[in-house]
Formats: C-alpha cells, sequence, structure tokens
C-alpha cells in the first residue's frame, strides 16, 4: 500500500471519531454520516489550526448542513446532461467524463454530493458506453476526468483509462480535475507523474481555497505535476467564513502563482442542497474581483463566475467597468476608478481608431483631464456622469 492510501485508510470518517474529535453530538453525527460521509485525512486535519477555522469549515461536519433544504441536489443539471452513465456532455467541445466517486477527502460544500462517497465501485467494464460515447462524438476534443478524484484511481486504472482515451484520434487534451495536490499532495508521486508523461497534451485542475492550503507539501505536489509537463491552473469556490475576503484571496492568488500553478476559475458557490451556508453574495464577489484587477498581475486574477443552475454553463461576472456605451465609443473606468474614453471603430477598415483618452478622473478627489494619444477629444459633457 501506497503512503496516501494508507493516510486514506487513517482518515476520519466514523460517528465515533466525530464525537470524539469534533465534539459533535451523536445523533446529530449519524444524520451528518447518512446524508454526506466524512472523510478527512491525516494530512489535511493537521491543516487545522482551531475550531471553525477556513480549514475546519471545509472538511468538518456541521449541523447548518442539516438545515439547508431549500437547495438543489444537482444544482447543475448534470444528470439531465449525461447521455451515458458517467458523462456529461454540456458545451460542444468538451465532456466531462467522471471516473470515480471517491475523494482524498469529502468538501462540505461539494456540488456533487448526491454521487460522491457512493461506495459502489466504477469499473472499467461500466465505463466502456462512456468510452464509446466519446469515440462516437468527433466533436469532443477535450475531456475532463473528474468524479469523485481520478487521483483516487491506482495508477495502474487511471492509466487504463488514460491509454483508452489517446486511441481516439479527436481527443486532443485530456484534465484531470483532481484536489488531490491540495487535500492530499502525498498522491503527486514520481511514479504517478512518469505515468502521465506519456499521454501528454494533460492539464491539471486542482481546487485550492484558502492560503493556508498551501504548504511545503503541496507546493511539492504541484512543482512535480508542473516539471512533468502538465500546466496546472486553480478552481476556487468563494466561500462565507473561508474566503470571502479581498486580502485573503488576494494571499491564496498570489501563492498560488508562486508555486507555478495559475488561477483559473473563482466559482460562486453552487446552490446545492446542504452547502447553502458556504455561499455569499454576487456583490462580495464582484467587490473581491474589483479589488483585485490593476493591484495585482493578471496573471493572478481567476474568472469570477456563476456556474448557472439548469445547466446553462459557467457566465462570467465582472465589476462595472462600462460606464457608458454608444455607436462611437465606450467610456470605461479603470482599476483607480479614473474614467476614460475610447473611440469605437467607425468603418470596416478599422480606419483611425482606437485612440485612448482620458476624460476625466471622476473618483470623486480629482476632475483633471490628460491626453494620451494624439488625437484629441473633448467630450467634457461625460466629465460628470
Ligand atoms: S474533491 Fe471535489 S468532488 Fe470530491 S468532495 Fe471535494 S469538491 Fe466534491
Amino acid at each position: 500500500m501506497e503512503l496516501w492510501q494508507q493516510m486514506i485508510r487513517d482518515s476520519i470518517h466514523s460517528v465515533d471519531q466525530l464525537v470524539e474529535k469534533f465534539g459533535i453530538d451523536r445523533s446529530v453525527a449519524e444524520k451528518l454520516d447518512e446524508f454526506f460521509q466524512a472523510r478527512i485525512n491525516p494530512y489535511y486535519l493537521g491543516l487545522i489550526k482551531y475550531p471553525g477555522d477556513p480549514i475546519w469549515r471545509q472538511c468538518v461536519p456541521d449541523e447548518m448542513e442539516l438545515e439547508d433544504m431549500d437547495g438543489f441536489e444537482d444544482p447543475l443539471h448534470e444528470d439531465e446532461m449525461s447521455p451515458v452513465p458517467n458523462i456529461t456532455h454540456r458545451y460542444p467541445d468538451r465532456c466531462l467524463f467522471l471516473v470515480t466517486s471517491q475523494c482524498g477527502m469529502y468538501c462540505r460544500f461539494c456540488t456533487r454530493k448526491r454521487k460522491v462517497g457512493n461506495s459502489d465501485k466504477i469499473s472499467m467494464k461500466q465505463l466502456e458506453s462512456a468510452f464509446k460515447y466519446i469515440e462516437s462524438h468527433k466533436e469532443i476534443r477535450d475531456v475532463i476526468l473528474s468524479g469523485g478524484d481520478p487521483l483516487m484511481l491506482t495508477d495502474y486504472l487511471l492509466e487504463r483509462i488514460l491509454s483508452r482515451l489517446r486511441e481516439i484520434p479527436h481527443v486532443e487534451i485530456i484534465r484531470l480535475g483532481t484536489k488531490m495536490p491540495c487535500v492530499l499532495p502525498q498522491r503527486i508521486t514520481p511514479k504517478l507523474c512518469e505515468m502521465i508523461k506519456k499521454y501528454h497534451p494533460i492539464y491539471v485542475n486542482t481546487h485550492f481555497n484558502h492560503p493556508w492550503e498551501i504548504t511545503e507539501e503541496s507546493t511539492k505536489a504541484c512543482s512535480m505535476l508542473v516539471d512533468a509537463g502538465c500546466p496546472v491552473s486553480n478552481q476556487a469556490v468563494l466561500m462565507k467564513g473561508v474566503n470571502d475576503d479581498p486580502e485573503v484571496m488576494k494571499e491564496l492568488l498570489l501563492k498560488l502563482l508562486k508555486i507555478r500553478v495559475r488561477p483559473y476559475y473563482l466559482f460562486m458557490a453552487d446552490e446545492t442542497k446542504g452547502a447553502m451556508h458556504f455561499r455569499t453574495s454576487i456583490d462580495k464577489g464582484l467587490e473581491i474581483m474589483d479589488r483585485l484587477r490593476g493591484h495585482i498581475s493578471g496573471l493572478a486574477i481567476p474568472h469570477f463566475v456563476i456556474d448557472t443552475p439548469g445547466g446553462g454553463g459557467k457566465i462570467p461576472m465582472l465589476p462595472d467597468y462600462v460606464l457608458h456605451k454608444d455607436s462611437d465609443k465606450i467610456i470605461l473606468r479603470n482599476y483607480k476608478y479614473e474614467n476614460f474614453i475610447y473611440r469605437d471603430t467607425h468603418n470596416s477598415n478599422g480606419e483611425d481608431n482606437g485612440k485612448k483618452t482620458v476624460v476625466n478622473k471622476s473618483n470623486g478627489k480629482s476632475k483633471k483631464s490628460k491626453e494620451l494619444s494624439a488625437s484629441k477629444i473633448t467630450q467634457l459633457q461625460y466629465n460628470e456622469n
């Protein structure tokens, strides 16, 4: 047994352990166990600093889960978009391939509580209809292995899946959606990396939510994946009491860049039954994004998205940078709340366009106008708008 497998075996998962370790009332612990089981491996447990901290909130079952019943079992309608078992095909050129129901830790905010943790094993035979579906849909050029966590599979099983996918000519890229670098970095072994290298291009989407998750161990895991040729990006979820603070988010994003992980998405928490208490307001998310753009490198800034209920897909959310738009121009504000006019294209050749001019610093303090291009535009009528 490999170290990571031993750590899974040594995880906190039983009602007795929840009562003893976290002081949860037994009857509540039993209900929580029935609703969505716990798995807290020794590594992630060791990141907790105090009860109720951002790490604790992500992994320790909470009575609030039992009160959050106005969410949805399947908020993203993944099951409705599943043409064959284990495949969700929402976007034209890519599909989600659920290869296991197991994870290195069971996150209390998980969108797939309905599936995850289910001990039914998925066999290769069971995956056959999914392979056949991908084979017969030539428009699928990108397959995202998810679950559960695909890195819960042994190297042997994972390699069987990767090699099978690589036999399909139209599958150009494969993505591994895995939280292991964050919750159980010991899973990233030299043997795993050597195996993955044979099946490039493989991208890794991981999932860090808080700066405390960036440790010596997780840094090493991400470095190994990058050194093995996998671009690694991060999908975080905005959560109350975890990372709904601009400074915490900024620290997380900058630390991710330092370990060569590119922030990719920041999701609004889905409307999931049992996880509604993690949700923040959209305004909070926009405020955080406003405090990031321009203040830190664009490399560190994720797309802030709502994965729309009903299977509408991801829709990007931006703070209001456009103050006015008409057929000739657009008026924008920058991260310092200074306003700018940018002339729009008037003809198909795009001549004499694209000149940027600052017309006003209307942040309530300065009204000084400043020209940035050779072309002078006087549009003072917009100055106070
Ligand atoms: S690792 Fe992903 S799929 Fe597994 S419990 Fe966490 S959020 Fe859900």
